[in-house]
């Protein structure tokens, strides 16, 4: 068996011990003679994956107990008719576009009422975040919604916007769990888990139960109401039973490295060789302004396609798989989650080196 280094964006790398120990229960989880694949969502076994997966999660987060925890499907997009159907009731929310993923949430949210654009980052290709430290926000907006981490450039917010009072709705998919926060800022803070938690299908939503009505858009399908699962907690229907028992595992496993400040440090360390090499190379180049940086994407570039095109295919027979940018931008992109060991970002740094002295 050989690994390799895998720098995707998402569906992303897992910590290997997690996909060990996946294994070793695939045939026979704890005595029960049927994978976890097989079992009801109704059983003795899987409400213990269920509520011990959320209790870790809310270990972790810190997550006070006015907030609930949802597992759904649909991924991250699902998410931005969700939050509208749901939560705009005055029909007015504000929107700061700072990527794809921020931009198609606002637009899905134009379907059900009037999104409006505060701020964006677009006329300079998404490389920076906006101040929001004064925007101009609607006084009946129902929310304020902003995309944390932008996974395809690199960017992340340092600061939470001044939301003026207004509840904040962040997307932390492609940042969640990387480093503490502050549930009590958010209203909702949800993320596909797929970037750095776990295998597609899940979705996880932390909202604060004030938000949890019965007061949703006219013609909201059952399915699309955070209230209907709320009340049956996550089991409403047929949940993504197994991709949760998955997600569980790495909360444990989270658990294990230390928590939250601990993965921070670990995840500042493995950015810095990357970012450090990037400032000071003669070919390669970071992307992005250096105060907004994500510690998750690293966009870089040579500034010539065919050289970078070389570069992913050179990596790729090294062991380096999935840096090739997002087919919107080009260039490349070395996604170093939470399970990405420091070794791997060490040795794609050497690799880099070593390419950068063979095409000068
Ligand atoms: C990947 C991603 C999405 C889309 O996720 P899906 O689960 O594929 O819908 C949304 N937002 C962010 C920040 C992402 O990284």
């Amino acid at each position: 068996m050989s690994r390799v280094y895998n720098f995707s964006a998402g569906p992303a790398v897992l910590p290997e011990e997690v996909l060990k120990e996946a294994a070793e229960e695939m045939l026979d989880y704890k005595g029960t003679g049927m994978s976890v694949m097989e079992m009801s969502h109704r059983s003795k076994a899987y409400e213990t994956i269920i509520t011990e997966a959320e209790q870790d999660l809310r270990d972790l987060m810190n997550i006070p107990d006015n907030y609930k925890v949802l597992f759904l499907q649909g991924g991250a997009s699902q998410q931005f008719a969700m939050i509208p159907m749901n939560l705009m009731k005055n029909k007015k929310a504000a929107y700061i576009v700072t990527g794809q993923w921020a931009k198609k949430a606002y637009q899905e949210a134009q379907k059900y009422g009037d999104a409006v654009k505060v701020a964006s980052s677009e006329d300079k290709t998404f490389s920076y975040i906006p101040d929001c430290s004064d925007l101009d926000i609607p006084e009946d907006a129902d929310y304020v919604y902003i995309c944390e981490n932008n996974t395809i450039y690199g960017t992340k917010y340092k600061e939470l916007p001044n939301t003026k009072g207004k509840t904040l709705v962040s997307d932390v998919s492609s940042c969640f769990l990387s480093e503490p926060v502050d549930v009590t800022k958010y209203g909702i803070i949800y993320g596909g888990v797929q970037k750095n938690v776990g295998p597609a299908g899940v979705v996880i939503v932390i909202i604060r139960e004030d938000l949890i009505t019965e007061d949703v858009l006219p013609g909201t399908p059952t399915m699309l109401q955070y209230k209907i699962h709320a009340d049956a907690k996550s089991l409403y229907n047929t949940p993504p039973a197994y991709g949760i028992y998955i997600c569980g595992k790495v909360f444990k496993w989270l658990k294990k490295q230390g928590g939250l400040a601990a993965i921070k440090e670990y995840n500042e360390k493995k950015a810095k060789i990357l970012y450090d090499f990037l400032d000071s190379s003669s070919l390669f180049k970071g992307t992005v302004v250096k105060e907004d940086r994500s510690l998750m994407n690293v966009p870089f570039v040579t500034g010539d396609a065919d050289l970078d095109a070389k570069f992913v295919s050179e990596a790729k027979a090294a062991g380096f798989e999935n840096l090739k940018g997002h087919r919107t931008v080009g260039g490349m992109r070395a996604s170093i989650y939470n399970a990405m060991p420091i070794e791997g970002v060490e040795k794609l740094v050497e690799f880099m080196k070593k390419f950068e002295e063979e095409n000068k």
